[in-house]
């Protein structure tokens, strides 16, 4: 259990800084803190992310524990298999074992609200990591990337990969009419409106003057959304699409995540597409097998978000609450989860194609060649 009362100093200046921080002046008031007689050894944090089966998470998740051990803490990590029982539970069960702060990537960013008012009573800071946590008080921090951006990088790699805009972003005089279809990511992910808003803000005027067509008519974002974000379900989604387009041919088509990238290049190639005629597909993410996909000419591009600084801000956030410390923020409007803006850090995306992956990705470390080969 956590020694609440030894630290009550601590706490109190752990309280004066949360307050300035703009949180609700009770959470975390007498949170642990690292320094005085307790170190960071002393310290578990838990970290709740959603799923194994996209390589992204895993390496969040590697990232974050391997910088919060860097700094001394010990750390609970868990994969709820994106089952949203499952990480609930796995959260209480971080709150039942002594966790002092916690840092979640949710599934579904509205079903965590009685777990997190647990971890409130236990004065236990959370993080809400690149997925806004909604309809709770009891979120203190966001570190995310800037989503709205994702998705205007996105879109423009998607006109630029058409030729509507050149390598300088600037419109080429195209006319079109390109035809695209149009994907979005899982409604119950708050990040997805975030891309999609981006996306379409920066389609729409080439949508309004008909150089681009989207010829299945289906341009809203519940009609374009893949629940769960499960690459199966686009692949299905494409294949209907198909279908209901006969033989039109088709230019681009957004994706806003690798995986799902992946099943649309699945429904495209077995539908009639070669794979190296496919359309302008997007993505995000980086991951190895679509940056190699990318190599080969298939995908068109992808963001990369660079999981490791992601990782590093989540763990500043948590030292520095456990310190008594005041985290860094750089964005106290855009991310008001319904009960509150939670105070947020936000990180730049960068549009990766096959001309500069090796520049952004190896170059950078964040892959070597093998794991490209
Ligand atoms: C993340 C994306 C990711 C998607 C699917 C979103 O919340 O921000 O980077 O592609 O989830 O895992």
């Amino acid at each position: 259990m956590k020694m609440k009362t030894s630290l009550a100093l601590v706490g109190i200046a752990a309280t004066a800084a949360l307050v300035l921080a703009g949180c609700s002046g009770t959470r975390g008031g007498d949170a642990p803190a690292a320094g005085g007689d307790k170190a960071a050894s002393d310290f578990t944090v838990g970290v709740a992310m959603p799923t194994q089966q996209s390589e992204r998470w895993i390496a969040d998740g590697n990232n974050v524990k391997k910088t919060l051990e860097d700094m001394g803490y010990k750390v609970d990590l868990q994969y709820a298999n994106d089952d949203i029982p499952t990480q609930v539970s796995q959260i209480e069960n971080m709150i039942s074992t002594g966790a002092d702060a916690l840092i979640v990537a949710s599934i579904d960013g509205t079903t965590l609200t009685d777990v997190l008012q647990q971890a409130a009573d236990d004065k236990i800071p959370v993080i809400a990591y690149d997925r806004l946590i909604n309809g709770t008080k009891n979120v203190d921090y966001y570190t995310t990337f800037d989503n709205y951006q994702v998705g205007v990088q996105q879109a423009t790699s998607l006109l630029t990969g058409l030729g509507v805009l050149d390598e300088n972003g600037k419109d080429t005089g195209v006319t079109g009419p390109l035809n695209v279809e149009l994907f979005a990511g899982s409604p119950d992910d708050n990040n997805a409106t975030f891309f999609w808003n981006g996306a379409m803000d920066t389609l729409k005027p080439y949508l309004d003057k008909g150089v681009l067509k989207v010829p299945s008519g289906q341009t809203s974002f519940e009609q374009a959304a893949i629940l769960r974000w499960l690459p199966e379900t686009a692949q299905k989604r494409m294949e209907n699409i198909l279908t209901v387009i006969g033989g039109t041919k088709l230019d681009g088509v957004l994706s806003p995540y690798d995986g799902l990238s992946i099943g649309i290049i699945s429904a495209l190639t077995s539908g009639g597409y070669s794979a190296s005629a496919l359309p302008v597909i997007t993505g995000q993410d980086a991951e190895a097998g679509s940056v190699k996909s990318i190599v080969a000419g298939e995908q068109y591009s992808t963001i990369f978000k660079d999981t490791r600084e992601l990782g590093k801000r989540a763990a500043q956030m948590v030292d520095d609450i456990l310190k008594g410390k005041k985290p860094e923020v750089n964005d106290t409007k855009t991310y008001d989860n319904t009960v509150k803006v939670v105070p947020s850090y936000l990180l730049k995306s960068v549009i990766v194609t096959k001309d500069n992956y090796k520049k952004v990705l190896i170059d950078s470390g964040y892959y070597t060649e093998g794991d490209l080969k």
